[in-house]
């Protein structure tokens, strides 16, 4: 079988769906693979590197879509700038594509993909079961933007993160308050750890303790009792009086930390909306706060996507949501890692299948043969 992996035309995209290490992988599991020409220099990958490793080079994304049997890429299919027309409308029939795809808020995307009469799985819909670990890019994704939240917010911070006695003054350690300790925000806290700064987190679900606690840093919690884990092991919406709660404390922290990141979200739903103007109003001068929510609405009201802006009371707040695209070389590595093992999943060489049986093909597989299978309310149960 043959794999393709085009270039990203979705702007300032710097992801490559696999870099020459994966083919390597890939040829060994028995495919061809065939990669666009400089689909990987924004991921420091040249065409050279992947021709050395057996890939053939194909100069244009028409030739390759013609060519190929399955298509890796990271972005949804979209309008491609050059051809003005949609990459769904370049592939072939009975073509495989597997990457983002987020079925439920890109109805049109799967319509496009249907008339193609193309099979195609979303690594957004991998199932969250400990079997998918290997394959899921919303964890591997989600660990480099919790680790460049950190650096993001050093950047700007006008102190040091660690505490120092040198010869010209004693200097305090940075307070970091990270709201939502899953994987982006377990990240952050090792980050900021590892940068000797004082870390403190805070999340709905009481099972994250221990993992805060063992990274050193410290949990803090309101007083009420009402748990934020569903028994599938995610988050749910809080009541209104636990919100109320959240926000006095993160209120009270505001005033002492000096670096706030936000990673709260519920699945499904818009970001929580948790540090309001009062909150922000109290932070000190050179204060800054990171929203990892901010493509889901943001964590903190004054957010705006995709921006960094500084208040007038003098907070950065930092909207950006291409994390994983400023490191491109480490996350296109992370992901295509993911998508190999997915491919190991649906068998070596002529054994290739889409096979449902397969839990973690059946939770992500969207549209198969041109027919939408993606329904929102299938669940694959938690193991
Ligand atoms: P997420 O990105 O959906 O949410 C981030 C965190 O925000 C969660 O920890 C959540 O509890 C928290 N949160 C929600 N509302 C909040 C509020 N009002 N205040 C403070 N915090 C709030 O979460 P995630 O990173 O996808 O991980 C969620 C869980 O799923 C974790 O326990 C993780 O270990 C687990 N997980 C399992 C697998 C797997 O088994 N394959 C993969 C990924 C994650």
């Amino acid at each position: 079988h043959s794999i393709g992996v085009p270039k990203e035309v979705f702007e300032g995209e710097c992801r490559v769906a696999a870099t020459p290490e994966s083919v390597i992988w890939m040829r060994k599991m028995g495919f061809s693979v065939f990669i666009e020409h400089d689909a990987g220099v924004n991921a420091k990958f040249s065409d050279e590197d992947y021709t050395k490793v057996g890939a053939t080079i194909v100069q244009t994304a028409e030739e390759l879509y013609k060519k190929v049997e399955i298509v890796l890429k990271v972005r949804a299919p979209m309008i491609h700038p050059l051809y003005k027309k949609h990459e769904a409308q370049m592939m072939r029939k009975s073509q495989i594509v597997i990457s983002y795809l987020y079925p439920a808020q890109n109805p049109a995307l799967l319509e496009e993909l249907k008339k193609a009469g193309v099979t195609a799985i979303a690594m957004d819909k991998i199932p969250r079961i400990s079997r998918a670990q290997k394959c899921d890019v919303l964890s591997s994704m989600a660990g480099i933007s919790g680790y460049r939240a950190v650096i993001e917010a050093a950047n700007y911070f006008p102190r040091y993160m660690t505490g120092q006695i040198t010869a010209a003054g004693k200097v305090p350690p940075a307070k970091v308050l990270i709201i939502g300790a899953g994987v982006a925000g377990l990240a952050s806290i090792g980050t900021a750890k590892g940068l000797g700064a004082i870390v403190r987190a805070f999340d709905t679900r009481t099972a994250v303790r221990e993992q805060i606690e063992s990274m050193g840093g410290e949990f803090l919690t309101v007083d009420i009792e009402e748990e934020g884990e569903t028994t599938g092991g995610y988050s749910k919406t809080m009541s209104e009086e636990y919100i109320r709660r959240e926000m006095e404390l993160f209120k009270e922290q505001a005033r002492d930390v000096d670096i706030i990141i936000t990673t709260a979200l519920i699945p499904n739903k818009p970001a929580p909306k948790l540090l309001l103007e009062d909150t922000v109003a109290g932070m000190k001068n050179g204060s800054v706060i990171v929203d990892l929510a901010a493509e889901s609405g943001g964590n903190c009201v004054l957010t705006k996507p995709g921006e960094t802006i500084l208040t007038s009371n003098g907070v950065t707040i930092v909207g950006e949501t291409d994390f994983p695209s400023k490191m491109a070389t480490q996350s296109s590595t992370l992901y295509s890692n993911n998508l190999c093992h997915l491919l190991d999943e649906m068998g070596k060489g002529e054994n290739f299948s889409v096979n449902q049986s397969n839990e973690i093909i059946y939770g992500s597989l969207c549209v198969a043969q041109g027919e939408i299978v993606f329904d929102p309310n299938r669940t694959v149960s938690v193991t």
